[in-house]
């Protein structure tokens, strides 16, 4: 029996967790994946790597400064561009991006899940399990019901749970309790949108492009595709080019289910090809990424959903608040912060998850 389950492995429940076992509480992770970080993404490829979530950190805000700078002494982020590109339709080439937006952009030279991997240090984690079914017992606890690779972890029991998933997840894993849970809570995470993107990896051989004096660009004007960025770039033994498109969530929403994404992959690239960098079309080879719940476009102005009936329940993610990475990371705290005051009471650690480092 643990204290607190939390649902789902990004930024949002790694840093809830973070904070609760640092105060003393027994806590677990459930995660569906194979591995930790959620939007936070790095796809393994041959003999290299693509981040095909996240694109870097902003050393911005509160929370992401002092963890940026964190992570550079340990060597796990290194300052990759101040210049996002711009290619916007006044112009037929691309622009540096504005004197007043520029600041450094920070990447994981060994891909952006290094950063979650960090930060789940010490947690207990059960991945490749996917929490399908909740439901308080008589013991006033809740019962979670794992879908499980093998006959182990398929279950287990709290006092209270953590839900750090999309806010429509978590609406389907909750619906079935709309008996027992207040209806504002329901209400709440039915208010809050979430737009698609369908991102591309695409890699070349070095002969079959003359790489492009910008390492990402970022598209305003292309209701197809949104950013582009040289991946490759961000590891220094990298052999040869890697790319990352990014489409628009109107090109997403219109092919999120197409059955040949290969096909709709291809499109993102032509595209490319046009604007940006002759070439592009033709690559190696290439991979497609589906997102359907990619970022928050309707978000909730609280930093997390809280009901105490029928028993502990809380809903964090980045669309608490905001809807990017900083806005995951202050709702996971903050979801600390509420559990710790419906449980013991126990010292929080004071700054943050920063502690751990
Ligand atoms: C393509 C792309 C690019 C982005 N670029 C940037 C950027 O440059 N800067 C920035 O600040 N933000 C960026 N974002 C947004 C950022 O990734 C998110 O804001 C942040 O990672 C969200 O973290 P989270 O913990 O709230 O949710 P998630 O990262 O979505 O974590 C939820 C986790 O829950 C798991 N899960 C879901 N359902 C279940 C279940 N039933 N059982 C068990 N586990 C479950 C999922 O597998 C996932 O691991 C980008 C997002 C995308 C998609």
């Amino acid at each position: 029996m643990f204290d607190v389950a939390i649902i789902g492995a990004g930024l949002a429940g790694l840093a809830c967790a973070q904070q609760l076992q640092q105060a003393g509480y027994r806590v677990v992770i459930v995660e569906k994946s194979r591995g930790v970080g959620g939007r936070v993404a790095t796809r393994r490829l041959q003999d290299t790597c693509a981040d095909h979530g996240v694109r870097y950190f902003e050393a911005q805000g509160k929370l992401l400064e002092p963890l940026v700078e964190v992570l550079v002494q340990r060597g796990i982020l290194e300052a990759w561009t101040d210049n996002v590109y711009q290619l916007n339709s006044a112009q037929p080439e691309v622009t540096n991006e504005s004197e007043s937006s520029r600041m450094t952009r920070y990447v994981a030279p060994a891909g952006m899940t290094a950063v979650a991997k960090f930060l789940a240090t010490g947690l207990e984690i059960w991945l490749n399990r996917r929490v399908e079914a909740m439901a308080p017992t008589a013991e006033n606890t809740w019962h979670l019901t794992l879908n499980s690779p093998d006959e182990t972890f398929k279950e287990l029991t709290a006092s209270s749970v953590v839900i750090a998933i999309p806010a429509p997840q978590a609406l389907m894993l909750l619906e079935p309790l709309s008996e027992t849970i207040p209806p504002i809570f329901l209400d709440s995470l039915r208010s809050v949108e979430f737009a698609p993107c369908l991102t591309v990896m695409a890699g070349y051989k070095n002969e079959q492009l003359s790489l492009p004096s910008w390492k990402a660009c970022s598209l305003s004007h292309n209701s197809d595709l949104a950013w582009i960025g040289l991946d490759s770039s961000k590891r220094p033994n990298s052999k040869a080019p890697i790319f990352v498109l990014h489409s628009t969530a109107e090109f997403a929403n219109s092919y999120l289910d197409s059955e040949d994404l290969k096909l709709v992959g291809q499109q993102l690239l032509s595209i490319a090809a046009e604007l940006l960098l002759p070439g592009l079309d033709s690559p190696d080879w290439f991979q497609v990424h589906r997102w359907r719940y990619a970022f928050p476009s309707v978000s909730l102005t609280q930093d997390y959903l809280y009901s105490a009936i029928p028993l502990p329940l809380i809903c964090c993610g980045d669309w608490c608040g905001g809807n990017l990475l900083e806005s995951a990371i202050n709702s996971g705290i903050s979801a600390a912060v509420a559990i710790n005051r419906q449980l013991q009471q126990k010292t929080l650690p004071g700054e943050g998850f920063l502690n751990i480092l």
